[in-house]
């Protein structure tokens, strides 16, 4: 039923060029203003799980486009829908719902590409506070894409206009006459439901509305009277005059991220998120689309922000823009984190903008972590303590972290300890405990807090550190070793378990990096503490000798969660184990057999 995802919302009807408008509101009035756009073919309740999260905070508005949902068509239909036309219905809802102060834009799909329009016509100035887009292309900025790559074509640019051609097989269909409005208001209006929950995953419930065959026929205009035109004419000043955060989903089936490589010299202030999913990101992602629309809301609203870093814009110099763009306003979570690795990681991922919380047993560490964690880019950062092996503490932590923060997008099971000593050495509550520490660590860590991903049902991501040790065999590390190769095999499973819910899950496998491991790396056989602190020592200055960073182990974090990589040895040692562990399994078969030296 049209509206029904819009519970609440109070409804208004704004007159335009013969045209009336059903504008719907949500929460406060008098906060600042977030107007939400829709694309095709699609009504307002497209953004109903986004705007229920925003109304929390501020005064939410979607409208129906002309001829879609409980808005008027214009009549006749051809030459009604032209782009000049959709920003005479935008200033109209602006002006009614915002008449004194300049409204936060967001648009997605053919609301995106009207957006744009907005955003870069000189009428508009002054009335636009921000603009939000995703997977929807200023036409104008299209038309320049496409000149430029025709006109100095290189075989890189080719291929990228040939890529881009093929996604928009629909485009062309859309400029056939009558087919497309019989296919829709026919079989396709009909199956259409049912394509999306297949093919987009998106989850079923009230969307598609029950206006979509009428909504999809009419908005065939859309394209019939503006592609073209556009695309052969582009003009040459749309330049925008309100900052814009460009939102890509790297899954998008319409859209090459191509599209967006020169956007740079059309927007003077533009940030950029990447999201691992597909087009309809309002149904599948709205509690990421929430956080970063807030986040650039707020940005561009408080005017002590005005003139600061943008929203989503990395503090330090040297940060990859990519780690900014996919991390930036993210939860990570992160276990072992007052030390080594852990710590190395919770500053990756506060230096790229996401918010950090740091676990470890040890409390003070964990909040030293938190503390530095903000200083260098995190917007909000946590320290938390809490045994990894234990498992209700693990319960009670993912319990408390939902509910004052929400669900992690990415959870870093890194906390570990090491135990050398040949097999007979080594006890049986040694045993227990690096298996409880470095392997029930990562299950709880899974089963708490990757369950809470999986039931939200908007991906996510799980890294858990593995070892070098995982496939290179020692007589020296047995337990470590056996922990290290279970939590590799754990992590392939899940991996395959939650690819169909769009988390990943990586296995990272470090060879030797200078930590504080070694000093707390038992020696079973050992019982002579003195013996044991000499070890210890020894490793250390082996270790620091080696003085491999703990920062590039990070760096390969944060890679293997932005290309989903499922197994990722870092360290030259650790890539040329694996390499042998597949091509020459007897040579490290062979190399197991030595012994270190006491
Ligand atoms: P580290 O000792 O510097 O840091 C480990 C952190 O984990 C410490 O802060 C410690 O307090 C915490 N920790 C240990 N047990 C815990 C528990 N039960 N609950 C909560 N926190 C706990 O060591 P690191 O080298 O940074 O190790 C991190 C991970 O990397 C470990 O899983 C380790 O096995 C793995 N790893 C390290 C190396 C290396 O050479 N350093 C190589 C391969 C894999």
């Amino acid at each position: 039923m049209a509206g029904a995802g819009l519970k609440g919302a109070r409804e208004r009807r704004v007159r335009t060029g013969g045209i009336e408008l059903c504008v719907a509101e949500l929460g406060d009035a008098a906060r600042p203003t977030v107007l939400l756009v829709h694309g095709y073919p699609d009504s307002k309740e497209v953004w109903s799980e986004v705007a229920t999260r925003l109304a929390e905070e501020f005064h939410v508005v979607l409208y129906d486009v002309r001829g879609h949902g409980r808005s008027t068509a214009p009549a006749p239909l051809r030459g009604g829908f032209t782009l000049e036309k959709l920003t005479d219905d935008f200033l109209a809802v602006a002006d009614a719902v915002s008449p004194d102060r300049p409204v936060h834009l967001v648009g997605h799909d053919w609301g995106s590409v009207q957006s744009w329009e907005f955003v870069t016509v000189p009428r508009t100035e002054g009335r636009i506070a921000s603009f939000t887009s995703m997977s929807g292309p200023s036409l104008d900025h299209f038309g320049h894409w496409i000149k430029t790559r025709m006109t100095r074509p290189t075989p890189r640019r080719v291929g990228q206009l040939l890529g881009q051609g093929a996604k928009s097989w629909y485009v062309y269909m859309l400029h056939t006459p009558v087919l497309p409005e019989l296919a829709w208001r026919g079989p396709l209006g009909k199956r259409w439901p049912k394509l999306l929950e297949r093919l987009e995953k998106i989850p079923a419930g009230d969307y598609p509305t029950a206006s979509l065959p009428g909504d999809a026929a009419h908005g065939a205009w859309l394209y019939r009277d503006n592609v073209r035109a556009r695309l052969s004419r582009p003009r040459p000043d749309a330049f925008a005059h309100a900052p814009v955060q460009l939102i890509t989903p790297t899954g998008d089936a319409f859209l090459s991220e191509r599209l967006y490589d020169d956007l740079g010299s059309w927007v003077p202030q533009l940030t950029r998120r990447t999201l691992p999913a597909k087009h309809w990101v309002p149904r599948t992602r709205p509690d990421q689309l929430a956080a970063w629309i807030g986040e650039f809301v707020r940005a561009h609203e408080e005017p002590s922000a005005r003139g600061a870093r943008p929203a989503g814009q990395p503090v330090r110099k040297g940060v990859r823009p990519e780690h900014a763009e996919r991390f930036g306003g993210q939860l990570v979570l992160v276990t072992g984190a007052a030390s080594g690795i852990g710590r190395a990681t919770a500053f990756a991922f506060a230096e790229a903008g996401a918010r950090v919380v740091a676990v470890d047993r040890d409390a003070e560490g964990a909040a030293r972590t938190a503390e530095m964690a903000r200083l260098i880019g995190a917007p909000e950062a946590w320290g938390e303590t809490a045994d990894v092996s234990d498992e209700q503490e693990m319960e009670k932590l993912a319990a408390k972290v939902a509910a004052d923060h929400g669900v992690v997008d990415v959870l870093v099971n890194n906390a570990g300890i090491g135990l050398t000593g040949s097999f007979f050495e080594t006890t049986p509550e040694e045993w227990k405990r690096v298996l409880d520490v470095n392997l029930w660590g990562v299950i709880h860590g899974c089963r708490t807090f990757g369950a809470q991903m999986a039931a939200r049902g908007q991906g996510g991501h799980i890294v858990n550190t593995a070892s070098a040790a995982a496939f290179q065999p020692s007589r020296a590390l047995p337990a470590y070793s056996t922990s290290k190769a279970a939590v590799l095999m754990l992590s392939e499973c899940l991996r395959a378990e939650l690819a169909g819910q769009d988390i990943g899950v990586s296995a990272i496998c470090p060879g030797i990096v200078n930590t504080g491991i070694t000093a707390t790396t038992r020696f079973a056989g050992v019982a002579d503490e003195a013996e044991e602190k000499r070890r210890q020592r020894k490793a250390s200055r082996m270790y620091g000798l080696r003085n491999y960073p703990p920062e590039k182990v990070a760096d390969a974090i944060l890679d293997a969660v932005l290309h989903n990589r499922a197994v990722v040895p870092v360290t030259p040692e650790a890539r040329g184990a694996h390499v042998l562990s597949r091509l020459a399994p007897n040579a490290l078969r062979a190399l197991a057999r030595w012994q270190p030296p006491a």
